[in-house]
């Protein structure tokens, strides 16, 4: 694996491997890798010719300055978890190269409903400086494909509607969340449980099932109380939202109950102490 720092020199790389006829497949992390990021680099490298990682942990998209400064750090492991995995090339920019003209956007993405619901409502700023990072990085690496993990499902529709608005020329492509073996979704911030919040933090997954269990059965409103009474009852001290939406658009369903024809997604964000983690499911 080649590990490049500099935006230059990566991208003269990049232009010889296209002269060669190469497809490029990318798959952009903040690092502290784990399975779910490794998988995306396993499908990458099954679609594309060449596969470039890149970890960088964006300042611009933490809208706590608290969970900036607190996010997991493994870069050596890191590596060498992409080493095993054959990715061709890892990107490892400092802030300078990603950002040469500093920090503030340089512009603004209109996301519509989707920045004002769910993460957009209570993380403010934090999808600009997704499509900030995201944009600067497609527009160095240019890919043919960029992989997005399920995991973050807002994202993926935010990133699609950014791609689709600005005519970038690639494809996204979503790979299924991967989970430990209790079924808690792998996520990087996982590292900062404790192994009894880990077991606790399992409750958002459970939620999800009893979700997708009682859709034809109960209202969206019993779901949404029962679910956050068992993660209050885990732990999840504060929940920010446990949402049963248009798998589509996010919009909230008009009427009380399922109606056995839209397709749906449960989505939950709550905190364990002071990490906040998000999951999701799409219902069947
Ligand atoms: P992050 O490093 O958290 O910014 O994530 C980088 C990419 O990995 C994003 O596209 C995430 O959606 C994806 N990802 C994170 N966790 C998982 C997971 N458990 N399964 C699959 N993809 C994931």
């Amino acid at each position: 694996m080649i590990i490049f720092k500099a935006v230059e020199a990566l991208q003269k790389h990049l232009q010889w491997e296209r002269a060669a006829g190469k497809s490029i497949g990318f798959v952009p992390t903040m690092g502290a890798l784990h399975a779910g990021h490794l998988s995306l680099v396993r499908q990458a490298k099954q679609h594309a010719d060449v596969t470039i990682a890149s970890i960088f942990v964006n300042p611009t998209q933490f809208n706590d300055p608290k969970d900036y400064e607190k996010y997991p750090v493994t870069i050596s492991q890191d590596i060498r978890l992409l080493e095993q995995e054959h990715a061709d090339i890892l990107f490892l920019p400092g802030v300078e190269e990603v950002y040469p003209s500093g920090l503030q956007a340089p512009r603004h993405y209109d996301l519509g409903f989707l920045e004002t619901v769910l993460e957009g409502a209570y993380r403010p700023g934090h999808f600009q400086g997704v499509c900030q990072v995201v944009h600067r990085l497609l527009d160095i690496v240019a890919p043919d494909q960029m992989w997005l993990g399920q995991k973050d499902y807002q994202q993926c529709m935010v990133l699609k509607h950014m791609v689709t608005a600005l005519r970038l020329p690639l494809e996204i492509r979503i790979a299924p969340t991967v989970r430990e073996k209790s079924g808690l979704a792998m996520s990087s911030r996982n590292m900062r449980l404790s192994e009894a919040e880990q077991q606790q933090a399992v409750a958002i997954y459970e939620s999800l099932n009893d979700i997708n269990r009682g859709l034809s059965t109960c209202s969206f409103g019993e779901l949404q109380t029962k679910a956050m009474h068992r993660l209050q009852e885990s732990g999840f001290h504060k929940i920010d939202y446990v949402a049963i939406v248009d798998r589509d658009t996010l919009d909230a369903p008009p009427q009380e109950r399922w109606d056995g024809r839209q397709p749906m997604v449960a989505l939950i964000a709550a905190f364990i102490g002071d990490v906040r983690l998000i999951d999701n499911m799409v219902l069947h």
